[in-house]
């Protein structure tokens, strides 16, 4: 069966573009964008649209939804009064630099901030960027010497920024110091590449991430279209290398709010090898209101998949509760199922 959302032939530029400018230059901006506002926007926030995703854009639909994700929204410079700089609380829950430890058997390292685009609703918007993040090889020496004085922590998680920007050397030597850690059991790595800039997923990098240790490879993606012929190579050399591919997204309105994108999406997954894992409620960050899909809406958008979809497709519906109380499970309700099946017999 072929995917639902084909990529389509669109115009692939030779690098990633990372200012207004650019974006208008090659034909991604609405006519009469207000270039001033979005360079005010890129001031602020950084940009990066791959030539990957550059070519996923139709700039004749007002609606599409890779260009929602990546091009920037002078709506983005009005925060809203609940927004907040650090929606997820990293910062204090951080012992060391690049570490966050919330939960008791796991915790994050941020090797670096820089990603291959930047989402328009992060919820790192305030910290991710082509320039910052990058830990030394002495901050991450201390992060690894965390982890391994740290043995109620048994899964180290990768995140950032995306850590499969990190040179293939670098992420080999990170990955191998972290697996010599005995009470480290599995390790993770959260990452957007292999949609984002699948050529990435090359000789080099897969070569890296074979390790002994289990390694569980949570891949961002938001809509079918995403996946494309390139992405489609890239996650099969991720899993040739024995890795374990689930999926991560987030309820967007104007990317995948209605029953259709997300069933389109978990099944694009699924046909990838990728289990789809969490369905995130928006995080607060500044300037992401238009994103924002009300959590009863949400419920009711997986509601309609119930029953209609294999049960592999189903992620879990969380929200990140305030100040880095963890995960909330956002629904779907199955007290109904439960009563139906009594009923039912
Ligand atoms: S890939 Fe993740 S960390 Fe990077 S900009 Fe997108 S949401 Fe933020």
């Amino acid at each position: 069966m072929p995917d639902p959302a084909p990529a389509r032939k669109g115009f692939a530029p030779a690098r990633t573009l990372r200012d207004a400018a650019s974006l208008a230059a090659a034909g991604l901006l609405p006519p009469g964008a207000d270039l001033a506002a979005l360079s005010a926007v890129a001031a602020r926030y950084a940009i990066a649209v791959t030539p990957a995703m550059a070519a996923l854009i139709d700039p004749a639909d007002p609606r599409d939804p890779v260009a929602a994700q990546y091009l920037p929204d002078a709506a983005e410079l009005a925060t809203a009064p609940h927004e907040v700089a650090d929606p997820t609380a990293d910062a204090p829950f951080t012992p060391v630099p690049g570490v966050v430890h919330r939960y008791p058997d796991r915790a994050l390292l941020k090797p670096l901030l820089a990603c291959p685009v930047y989402c328009r609703f992060c919820f790192r918007r305030e910290v991710v960027g082509p320039d910052g993040g990058l830990l030394t090889t002495e901050q991450l020496e201390a992060a690894i010497a965390w982890f391994a004085r740290t043995p109620q922590v048994r899964e180290a998680i990768l995140t950032g920024g995306d850590p499969l920007m990190l040179s293939p050397r670098r992420l080999a030597w990170l990955l191998e110091r972290l697996g010599e850690i005995p009470h480290l059991e599995i390790l993770r790595i959260h990452t957007r590449v292999p949609v984002a800039d699948p050529g990435r997923v090359n000789a080099a990098l897969s070569a890296a991430i074979t390790i002994d240790k289990p390694l569980y490879l949570c891949l961002h993606a938001n809509h079918a279209r995403e996946f494309t012929a390139e992405a489609a190579v890239a996650l099969r050399r991720l899993t040739a290398a024995g890795v374990v591919l689930l999926g991560q997204s987030v309820l967007l309105r104007g990317v995948n709010d209605d029953p259709q994108a997300l069933e389109d999406l978990f099944r694009t997954m699924l046909r990838h090898r990728v289990k789809p894992y969490y369905l995130h409620q928006l995080d607060p960050a500044p300037g992401t209101a238009r994103f924002h899909v009300p959590p009863a809406e949400g419920r009711a958008i997986l509601s309609a998949l119930r029953f209609k979809v294999t049960g592999l497709a189903w992620p879990t519906y969380v929200q990140e509760r305030p100040n880095g109380g963890g995960k909330a499970v956002v629904g779907p309700v199955w007290g109904d199922v439960a009563a139906e099946t009594l009923a039912t017999g």
